[in-house]
């Protein structure tokens, strides 16, 4: 049995402390959920190393470096609302609802969503709702939104998600083409919005009415 408390204090230390995460609450939200736990058991032996990995259905648990990254530019603070497109494993919302007060999760494929919401269940993350169904579209019943974050790669933001967001509210999301994207951060300010890229990476595609096409995915 791996000591799974002490790779992930390894994985903090070593892979997003010397990158440059500062943020306590992020470091400690990540010392703290159990990545293992959200990958199918072959691959828990590699939960904690510094990669993408594959969860089924042709989708990816994001490296951990680019979850910490996206969360600490969210500037979450303990009381927001907040709308992720892409559930996959359910491993960013776990952090996301550490840190905030309510997460609503969207993934279009239907296992993955059963899956993720098995696992938050299991561990007792009640203020996480998954909703299978294309993100693209928000989820406007439950607008607005504090944080909206896309764990997808897109063409750009799809416009209900920019009406969805609160004023003062934050997206985050990886802007691109097909097989290469950087993070785009949006602020909402006074219902002007203004922008800045980060990091550059590299997403599955978002599939929806706003996002990719599903052809894409064959590619
Ligand atoms: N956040 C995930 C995690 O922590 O494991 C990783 C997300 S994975 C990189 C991207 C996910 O977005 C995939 O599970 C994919 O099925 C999903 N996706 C793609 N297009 C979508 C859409 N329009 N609505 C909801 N989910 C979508």
């Amino acid at each position: 049995m791996e000591d799974f408390k002490r790779l992930r204090d390894l994985m903090v230390d070593t892979q997003l402390i010397p990158r440059g995460i500062k943020d306590e609450r992020v470091l400690s939200a990540m010392r703290k959920a159990p990545r293992h736990i959200f990958v199918d058991d072959y691959m828990q032996h590699k939960a904690y190393d510094d990669m993408a990995l594959p969860i089924g259905d042709e989708q990816t648990i994001s490296q951990p470096y680019m979850v910490a990254i996206m969360t600490e530019l969210l500037e979450l603070k303990g009381n927001e609302k907040v709308l992720e497109i892409g559930t996959g494993s359910g491993y960013q919302a776990a952090i996301l609802a550490e840190l905030s007060m309510e997460v609503f999760t969207i993934e279009r494929k239907a296992l993955l969503a059963k899956k993720a919401e098995e696992r938050f269940q299991a561990l007792g993350y009640g203020n996480v709702h998954v909703i299978t169904g294309d993100g693209t579209l928000g989820l406007p019943e439950e607008s607005p939104f504090d944080r909206i974050l896309i764990t997808a790669g897109s063409p750009k933001i799809p416009e209900p998600l920019i009406e969805q967001l609160a004023d003062g509210g934050i997206i985050i999301a990886p802007v691109g083409i097909r097989f290469s994207q950087q993070l785009l951060i949006v602020r909402k300010s006074k219902g002007a919005l203004s922008e800045q890229l980060h990091v550059p990476c590299v997403f599955v595609p978002l599939i929806g009415e706003y996002g990719w096409s599903g052809d894409e995915e064959d590619s």
